[in-house]
């Protein structure tokens, strides 16, 4: 059903062919066929075979003369112009010639055109016909063929194969869309109290989160002829051919109602249209369109319109207005439960080893969307099958999202010793000052085995709990953890390596943050001075505030950073032994796992706490994401 090839250039590449095979036929094939045995002589030469009593048989027909002869072992057939002759029967008499009915005649130029145009043409297109039948019918189309110019819409009368059991964690989601399934089948139960269905719904979610998976689901579910097309295929080559294509749809709609349509990817026509920049005029016209169609038919014709986007901030305010896409559906990324349940969907078809922590992968992946999710149940998967298993097991799965997160480990890649024992102290570094916070998500693993994304190493921490919020506190922890790479190189071989590149990036965006939008500084307050633009698209932020204000943004960001880094340095200074003995051991072993780390720690020593504490707690609606890698090293 994916299948995304324009039928019309299929249909112009068609007859093209067509056309191309008939002259061939024509000219090399049909002489042959109409104008065979039938050879032309002169009239004079006719004569003088008569004189000779050559001729066998003749036959006048039409001012013409056909007529074999005697010499000839097989049948052959002659032509000669007829001319005003009296005297000609009594020569054939006298030269004994038959008068017969039985000689081949040329062709009459009807006949012949017949034979030679219409006949192959229609041959051709009955096959194609038939071929082309054939494949819509394989496509799950319904529409008829030949669509030039009109909406390229796919057609689904029954199941897309999806249902709702396919999605999974997207319960409030789900529900909203059964009501649209449900309204369909039996609008008097809606009716009858007066209700009205709305026209349209939009399903707005970060990518990768089930969007198109769930309309298709609807799709399946509703028994109603479903119209699905992406915003992209109405933004053509040709002017006008978008506005004509979305009147086509409707069109074709209207006769089917009821029904659902589905346009994937909205943004693609449906951007905000601007006055200054002249804008986009073909793509504008389109949105005009699609939104007056939208007014012309009302709700109770049964016409009801999905939509998916996940730029919403982007969409024009034409198109969410009440009457036209009054209805969002949120379609988020996954919690604890949904990731879990998510991988179980996923899991359904594989061959998997019977006692598999699904949540503890679930907890591995906060902040995944389902299809990460789905890309990690693969790659166990794959990777089953290259360590030559017929049976997942736990062991993949945990590979799989080290993986997704951070890339393939490289093998094969030389790091010197030297490099490998910064590497080593930089991640046990982190891995100290975490176990040192109070407020730091338990270490899980720790690796020094390089990764194809250009991870040296990482540290991988996982929360037990899913968190929605995050305090004060818990930033500055983080920060502390971040900067603890590079305090370690610090404080051991006293050098500083690009290794903490991404540490720092990730630091100062947290340090920014607590600031700018979770108004955790006193001296700026809970003032916004930073807005998102990009509510599901990475998060990009612009700053809405003065440059004097700015540029005290930034010390303090500096101040902040350098406050946890220096903590992260007193953490390591007090707890130097610790440092040495699992960094070697790490350094032995490549990857220690959060349990082996404890046991170390645990053994002897009493970690001392991170000093640089507060009590506050602020919302955090940015659902930072748990896991805590390192890119770098
Ligand atoms: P979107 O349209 O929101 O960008 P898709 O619907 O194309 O995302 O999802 C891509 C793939 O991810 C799906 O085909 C499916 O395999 C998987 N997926 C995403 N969300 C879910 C979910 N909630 N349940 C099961 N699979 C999911
Ligand atoms: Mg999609
Ligand atoms: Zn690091």
């Amino acid at each position: 059903m994916d299948n995304d090839k324009k039928p019309k250039t299929d249909y112009l590449g068609f007859y093209g062919l067509l056309l191309i095979i008939m002259l061939v036929f024509n000219s090399f094939l049909l002489p042959g066929i109409t104008k065979n045995k039938v050879n032309e002589v002169d009239y004079s030469t006719f004569l003088q075979m008569l004189e000779k009593k050559e001729v066998e048989k003749v036959k006048i027909e039409d001012n013409k003369i056909f007529f074999t002869k005697k010499t000839d072992s097989e049948d052959k057939a002659y032509i000669t112009g007829k001319l005003e002759n009296p005297d000609l029967v009594k020569q054939l008499e006298k030269s004994g010639a038959k008068y017969s009915k039985d000689i081949p005649t040329e062709n009459s130029p009807v006949q012949r055109f017949l034979l030679t145009w219409v006949l192959p043409a229609l041959l051709f297109w009955m096959i194609g016909r038939y071929i082309v039948n054939n494949m819509s019918k394989k496509m799950g189309a319904g529409g008829g063929m030949m669509s030039f110019g009109k909406s390229n819409a796919k057609l689904y009368v029954k199941s897309t194969g999806v249902s709702f059991d396919d999605v999974a964690g997207q319960d409030e989601a789900k529900e909203a869309l059964t009501e649209i399934v449900d309204f369909l089948h039996n609008p008097e139960k809606y009716t009858k109290i007066g209700a009205k269905m709305p026209k349209g719904a939009l399903l707005v979610g970060p990518p990768g989160t089930g969007k198109t998976l769930l309309a298709q689901a609807v799709a399946g579910e509703a028994g109603v002829p479903f119209f699905s097309i992406s915003g992209s295929e109405f933004v053509e080559m040709f002017v006008g051919m978008g506005a004509s294509r979305v009147r086509s749809l409707f069109k074709q709609a209207k006769e089917k109602a009821p029904c659902i349509i589905f346009i994937d990817e909205i943004d693609a026509i449906g951007k905000k249209r601007n006055s200054n920049f002249g804008g986009n005029d073909e793509r504008e016209q389109t949105l005009n369109q699609l939104l007056s169609e939208m007014d012309g038919f009302e709700s109770d014709l049964g016409i009801v319109m999905l939509a998916a986007t996940n730029r919403p901030e982007s969409l024009d305010n034409a198109l969410l207005r009440p009457g036209r896409f009054d209805r969002r559906v949120p379609v988020e990324l996954p919690d604890l439960n949904g990731r879990e349940s998510i991988l179980k969907v996923h899991s359904k078809n594989i061959n998997m080893d019977d006692n598999i922590d699904y949540t503890q992968i679930a907890r591995a992946t906060s902040g995944a969307s389902g299809a990460e999710l789905a890309n990690i149940v693969n790659e166990a998967a794959l990777r089953a099958v290259r360590c030559r298993r017929n049976i997942v097991i736990q062991e993949d799965l945990e590979e799989s999202v080290e993986t997704v997160i951070a890339g393939y480990q490289r093998k094969g890649a030389v790091i010197n010793d030297k490099e490998k024992k910064v590497i080593a102290y930089h991640e046990v570094g982190h891995a100290l000052v975490a176990a040192a916070g109070k407020h730091s998500a338990p270490v899980h693993k720790i690796t020094i085995i390089p990764r194809t994304s250009g991870a040296l190493g990482y540290t991988l921490q996982i929360d037990e709990t899913e968190k929605v919020l995050m305090t004060k506190d818990e930033a500055i922890d983080k920060i502390t953890t971040y900067t603890g790479g590079r305090a370690a190189e610090e404080l051991i071989f006293n050098i500083q390596t690009s290794g903490a590149a991404n540490d720092i990036e990730m630091s100062t965006k947290i340090a920014r943050a607590m600031i700018t939008r979770f108004g955790m500084d006193e001296d700026f307050g809970m003032v916004a001075l930073e807005t998102i633009n990009n509510q599901y698209l990475g998060g990009d932020t612009s700053l809405a505030c003065s440059p004097e204000t700015s540029s005290k943004i930034d010390k303090a960001v500096v101040e902040i950073v350098r406050r946890c880094h220096d903590s992260a340095l007193e953490i390591l200074k007090e707890n130097i032994d610790k440092l040495h003995e699992i960094s070697n051991y790490l350094l032995k072993n490549e990857t220690i796992t959060g349990e082996e780390f404890m046991d170390i720690l645990d053994s002897k020593y009493e970690i001392t706490p991170n000093p640089n504490k507060t009590n506050d707690s602020f919302e955090n609606d940015d659902n930072q994401k748990m896991v805590e890698e390192d890119k770098d090293v």
